[in-house]
This record gives structure tokens, C-alpha cells and sequence, in this order.
């Protein structure tokens, strides 16, 4: 199994909405913000190449919107999706999996591109099967009026079309070595990445614990549909983590990409913080 990291970009987004009912006072000691408020996230992939499967785990935003959009996102910095791929040595002919945690637009928007003709959409990966959530593409493609901002259908329905759509309806080993935990707090069917490298299990964290600051069970998204949800799903991977000293893998922490786990005063925390390259050196702890 090989397993490679890398941004797609970074982007701007509320402070107080990452971090949900946590006073400001608290969260901007451990997460900085500009004088808009605003605090930078990173869109990292994760590629995970495993017995003749090479799985991209999510596609950031893509670049079909117009410039108001970007504008409102405030792109910036990292190497682009296809940039991304082609820095780690993949074509996008040679992705056969395309993993969706989710279908937000920040997760799922680079998986569909427009064609030439301007008009169309197709598949960004032409080869790929494209793996969602039963429960989350159902609740998508109804959308609702609290995602709609999310839920963009030029990036959702053309999967559908296309014949590549893999529903996942449970929690299974959906490649070898490559599990999957289902979620409903922050929107139902997130799917999380449990892959076993090394006789050691890394945890993409998605939007379940999207940032270091996130670890603590209360510290969550206003964006969440259902919070409590989301403390019972962190409290079932947190405790899971502790014991079998997973790495935790974050897509949008700006500046840590990876942590191990240890038991505080407080309740679990980050123990080691590290960048994913570094991630062998962590095998042993
Ligand atoms: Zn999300």
C-alpha cells in the first residue's frame, strides 16, 4: 500500500461558524483569524493505492462556479487538484476510485468538470468509479434549505449520470485495507476513511473533527446538522483511537496535518503533532 498527502488549496471561511457555540475568546487562542473574522483552511487529499485500486479521497472545490463564488471562498495557496496528482505522479486517467467523504462543495466540486462545449459537465476522472453514501447522496440530491448553499447540483447529479455512481450503504472494507465508518452529525452518510498501513490504522477525519482544534468533543461546526450526533460519532472514533493509536489525518487543519492521541485531564487530546511525511517516524510511539 502506498499512501501520498497533498493541498489542493486553502480557503477562507468563518471563524465563529467552524467553531459553532466556543467563544471566540477560546478558539482564537488556538486557531487564528484575520480582521474579517475569517480563519484559513486547507483541502487536503488523500491518495491511497492499494491491490490494483488508486483511491482519491475527495476533490476540493473544482472551478465551475464564477468568480463571485471563488471570490466569496477566497481561494488560495496549494497545488490545484490535477497539480496536486501530477506532483505525486498520477494522470487523472489513473485514478480507478474516486472516494467522496461527502458532498459539499468543498469536498466533491473537483470531481465533476465542465466540457469543452461550456455547457456539459463531465467526469473530472473519466476511469473512476465514484463511491458515496447511500444515506448521503439520498439526502443531497433531495437537498434541503439549511445545505443549499452546499449541496451545488452541477457538481452532485452528473455522477449520477454518468453510470460510476457506487453506492455505500454500510460500514464495510469497501478496498483491502481500507474501511469505512458512516456518520450523521454533520450531514447524513459522511463517510470517514479507517486504512490499515503498516498494521497501524490512519484516520482520514474529513469533516467529523476537521482541524487539530476540533479534538475536543464540544469544539464543533455550527455547519453540523445534528451536533449531538457529532459528539457521540467523536466520542465512538476518539475512544477507538486512543486504544489502537490510530493517526489522525486532518483535511483542513492550515498548518497540522497529523497528530497521535493521548488521554489528558481534560479528555483526549493531541499528543504528537507532525507533518504526513514524518508519519513513519510515529509508527512506534
Ligand atoms: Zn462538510
Amino acid at each position: 500500500m502506498k499512501l501520498q498527502l497533498f493541498n489542493i488549496a486553502n480557503f477562507k471561511v468563518d471563524g465563529g461558524a467552524m467553531f459553532g457555540v466556543v467563544p471566540k475568546l477560546l478558539w482564537s487562542r488556538v486557531y487564528s483569524s484575520d480582521e474579517n473574522n475569517l480563519i484559513t483552511l486547507a483541502l487536503r487529499s488523500l491518495v491511497v493505492e492499494t491491490e490494483g485500486h488508486v483511491i482519491l479521497i475527495d476533490t476540493g472545490w473544482g472551478d465551475k462556479q464564477d468568480e463571485k463564488f471563488f471570490r466569496h471562498v477566497n481561494l488560495h495557496g496549494g497545488e490545484g487538484l490535477l497539480g496536486g496528482l501530477k506532483n505525486i505522479g498520477y494522470n487523472p486517467e489513473d485514478i480507478t476510485d474516486v472516494f467522496l467523504t461527502h458532498l459539499h462543495a468543498d469536498h466533491c466540486g473537483g470531481g465533476v468538470k465542465r466540457a469543452v462545449n461550456g455547457v456539459d459537465f463531465e467526469l473530472t476522472f473519466p476511469g473512476a468509479t465514484y463511491h458515496v453514501s447511500a444515506p448521503q447522496w439520498e439526502w443531497a440530491v433531495k437537498n434541503n434549505l439549511r445545505e443549499a448553499d452546499s449541496f451545488l447540483e452541477e457538481n452532485i447529479l452528473p455522477i449520477g449520470k454518468s453510470g460510476h455512481l457506487n453506492l455505500v450503504k454500510n460500514e464495510e472494507e469497501l478496498f483491502p485495507g481500507f474501511s469505512v465508518m458512516i456518520c450523521y452529525g454533520h450531514t447524513p452518510g459522511l463517510m470517514i476513511p479507517l486504512i490499515k498501513y503498516n498494521d497501524k490504522i490512519i484516520v482520514y477525519t474529513g469533516d467529523l473533527i476537521p482541524t487539530v482544534a476540533h479534538i475536543p468533543l464540544i469544539w464543533n461546526m455550527s455547519y453540523d446538522i445534528e451536533s449531538l450526533k457529532t459528539i457521540d460519532e467523536k466520542e465512538r472514533l476518539l475512544g477507538a483511537a486512543l486504544i489502537g493509536k490510530y493517526i489522525l489525518v486532518f483535511q483542513h487543519d492550515e498548518h497540522i496535518e497529523c497528530c497521535t492521541l493521548e488521554m489528558t485531564q481534560k479528555g483526549i487530546r493531541a499528543k504528537d503533532k507532525f507533518d504526513f511525511s514524518d508519519i513513519l517516524q510515529h509508527f512506534n510511539f
